[in-house]
């Protein structure tokens, strides 16, 4: 397969010159080599401009962080304050340490023509050097809440002045549980304010807390042809747990997965597989929520170098790692939820480019595989397994009870098997598969009394 790199021109025509966008932004874009605005700045810089809320359903990988920053650094920088020390006049959360982090190297980046200041926030860390940098003043601060709200009970950081809201990524932060602490920081924001409220899916729990915190917003969707349905080739492998391992194994050891992320369920498996890879000499890293933000950012750092190409990672601490050509997206096990399959692929085919996503699918998890073809409207191609060969696998040495079964499986039976549950997946799922089997085993019931 084919990998194109990122950071394509987009087929649209539009130029950035046309979003009212002013000189010092608009030169720190062509540095950075962006030619043209993606659907998501097209439609959002210029609503962001005029000051009004938005309610904005977009991906990762879209260009949303620049949607919302350039606006906001615009007007900011339009109207210095005038009080010696800076209060700051935006708060913009995020639900990750690696996501706020990213955000804040954005907002360097498209900003480095204008003295709007900016600093980052996050927990899992010491304070000190964080409420150092708020003493100093700054404009804008990025943050994930729990550490925010902690500064702010401490008296060290004061919301009064905030100008500008964002809240990136509140399907995750609902899915993380930051629900309580969003309110709470939303209940002390000045009621007078300008809020940008992004998603990368709107199921109705993310709506209400949206209509809790926007006034009138403009509904901003970025177009299907940049979905990663489009741009990523999917498929699906079905395969035994206990084949999984060497699955992995057999992809990984093609030169074509040039910068992988592999999605492991638990914090536990990430370190196995990451362990297991390196007794066969693939080198790899685990990222996960019990290593310490130092040894994160160290496997991030090391990867974004291409010091190292194959990340093994679980769901959350994925979340705002952006990194230029991650070729190939591996779920070694199924995401838990269709929005989390979204979110994982959406780690490759970053900003117009195209990219792969294989997810490894038990023959039980058929109903997971149904309910994401059912999100993302796609059916995925089901793909044969093809094993290496243990034995020339030099330091593979799995225990024999859990010695791979090198039997493919039969993909067609998959198949079928799915056309018959994907007319359930248009029900409600589970429920409907409950009561499907009930309604069987009534069938079956009667059938027998008949009989008798
Ligand atoms: P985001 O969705 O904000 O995480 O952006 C994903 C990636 O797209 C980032 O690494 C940006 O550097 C890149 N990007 C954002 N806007 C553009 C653009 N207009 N042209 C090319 N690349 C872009």
């Amino acid at each position: 397969m084919i990998f194109i790199p990122r950071k394509l021109n987009f087929l649209k025509n539009d130029r950035f010159e046309n979003l009212n966008l002013k000189a010092p932004f608009l030169k720190a874009l062509s540095e950075e080599g962006y030619s043209s605005p993606t659907p998501i700045q097209n439609e959002t810089i210029p609503i962001a401009l005029q000051g009004l809320d938005i309610l904005g359903m977009a991906q990762t990988g879209t260009g949303k962080t620049a949607a919302f920053s350039l606006p906001i650094l615009q007007k900011l920088n339009a109207i210095q304050s005038p009080d010696k020390f800076r209060e700051p006049r935006a708060v913009i959360l995020a639900p990750t340490r690696e996501l706020a982090i990213q955000i804040n190297d954005s907002l360097r980046t498209y900003g480095k023509y204008v003295a709007v200041k900016h600093t980052v926030i996050f927990g899992g860390v010491k304070q000190g050097p964080q409420v150092k940098l708020l003493s100093k003043g700054v404009d804008i601060i990025v943050a994930t809440p729990g550490r925010l709200l902690d500064l702010i009970n401490q008296g060290f950081c004061s919301l009064n002045k905030i100008q500008f809201f964002v809240l990136d990524e509140a399907d995750r932060m609902l899915d993380m549980g930051f629900i309580r602490d969003v309110q709470k920081i939303v209940k002390i924001l000045p009621v007078k304010r300008q809020t940008l409220f992004f998603s990368a899916t709107m199921p109705d729990s993310v709506i209400k807390l949206a209509d809790t915190i926007l006034k009138s917003p403009k509904k901003v969707k970025v177009k299907s042809t940049l979905t990663p349905v489009e741009r990523i080739s999917q498929s699906v492998i079905v395969i035994e747990p206990q084949n999984k391992l060497l699955q992995l194994i057999t992809l990984l050891k093609d030169k074509v997965f040039e910068s992988v992320i592999v999605f492991t369920k638990t914090k536990h498996k990430a370190n196995r597989i990451s362990q297991k890879m390196k007794a066969i000499g693939i080198e790899t890293e685990a990222i996960h929520s019990n290593k310490s933000q130092a040894a994160r950012q160290k496997a991030l750092n090391a990867f974004k170098n291409g010091d190292i190409t194959i990340l093994i990672a679980t769901d959350i601490a994925a979340r705002g790692i952006d990194v230029e050509a991650v070729s190939h997206i591996v779920n070694f096990d199924m995401p838990s939820t269709p929005e989390d399959y979204v979110h994982r692929i959406g780690r490759t085919a970053r900003a117009g480019a195209s990219g792969i996503a294989i997810s490894f699918c038990e023959p039980s998890e058929r109903l997971k595989l149904f309910r994401i073809e059912k999100l993302i409207n796609f059916k995925l191609e089901v793909v044969k397994s093809n094993l290496l060969n243990p034995d020339d696998i030099l330091g593979y040495n799995e225990d024999t009870s859990n010695k791979p079964k090198v039997k493919n499986h039969d993909v067609n039976q998959f198949e079928n098997k799915k056309y018959k549950s994907s007319k359930l997946a248009t029900t409600k799922g589970k429920s409907a598969l409950r009561r499907y089997a009930k309604k069987n085993k009534l069938v079956q019931q009667k059938k027998k009394i008949k009989n008798k």
